[in-house]
């Protein structure tokens, strides 16, 4: 299977034919960085799966923008299928754990001290992991949701992950034992029978309990897409840092800034989807590269 026939759901948008911006050396990534931020001072940063790789937290996709990995489960086929959801609960055992231990890395507390300075008044991320409020960012707008909670899908009852497994654990103590690798999302690679994994049901109504994230398939909320375009509007310009942009979801960004006439910057090991529409393409190591800037 191809990326472009899988369609994650928020669309998955083919790269641009060309070729890939020119690697750089850190220090010239941050001086044309700085210089960037200098001249917009108050940009809307949005970040991705690229800026969590530092800390553990495996991505889905390679420089190229292609699954790296079978993709995700889908929305509908959670909410339709019993055995998907025994199969997503079983294997995210396994896979929870290490996002929910993963710490902030050196990228996610530079964004936080560019918040302080003022540089970053808003941000805006594709991850579920929660690590730029764990680095200190207080101006956070979780985009996809947070992998942290979960949520009942009837009647609202909203609990931590934590408790969720707890109570997975205590129905199917067998799979306390069990190993495999984990995938992103809190997801894991473990292959095994799941036809006697009993998920927990909410407690109040007895209805599905999904974690609080967009699944692929789903659509982001609207008054959370409009909070978010609301503060690139009020930007001076729009700084990705580590997505490739290959869904709608986060490449809408960057349909908007140029509609608006933002000055787009990107920061990014490998292409993105944006490439033909950015001012400064920066393909460069994130954490380095925030790093030396900070550090300048
Ligand atoms: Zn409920």
């Amino acid at each position: 299977m191809t990326a472009a026939r899988i369609d994650p759901g928020f669309r998955t948008i083919a790269m641009p034919d060309g070729p890939a911006p020119e690697p750089l050396s850190a220090s010239m990534a941050a001086t044309r960085l700085a210089q960037f931020i200098e001249q917009y001072p108050r940009l809307l940063v949005l970040t991705g799966a690229g800026i969590s790789t530092h800390s553990g937290i495996p991505d889905y996709r390679d420089g190229e923008g292609g699954w790296k990995r079978r993709p995700p489960v889908q929305h509908q086929q959670f909410m339709s299928s019993h055995a998907i959801r025994q199969r997503y609960w079983a294997r995210s055992l396994i896979g929870w754990p290490v996002m929910r231990n993963s710490r902030p890395n050196a990228a996610h507390k530079r964004l936080a001290a560019l918040e302080q300075q003022g540089s970053v008044p808003m941000l805006v991320t594709q991850n579920v992991d929660r690590l730029h409020q764990r680095a200190g960012s207080e101006s956070v707008i979780d985009l996809h949701g947070r992998a942290d909670e979960a949520l009942c899908m009837s009647c609202g009852f909203r609990t931590s992950r934590d408790e969720v497994h707890e109570h997975c654990y205590q129905l199917n103590p067998a799979f306390r034992s069990f190993e495999a690798t984990a995938a992103p999302d809190g997801d894991a690679d473990l292959e095994t029978e799941f036809d006697h994994f009993t998920p927990w049901d909410c407690p109040k109504c007895g209805g599905i309990l999904k974690p609080d994230v967009v699944f692929f398939g789903d659509n982001v909320p609207k008054p959370r897409v409009e909070t978010a375009l609301n503060q690139l509007q009020n930007s001076d310009g729009l700084l990705v840092i580590g997505s490739s942009l290959m869904v709608f979801s986060g490449f809408r960004f960057c349909r908007y800034a140029q509609q608006w006439q933002k000055p787009i910057a990107t920061l990014n090991l490998g292409r993105t989807r944006a490439d033909s529409m950015v001012d400064l393409r920066l393909n460069a190591d994130i954490v380095e590269t925030l790093s030396v800037l900070l550090n300048e």
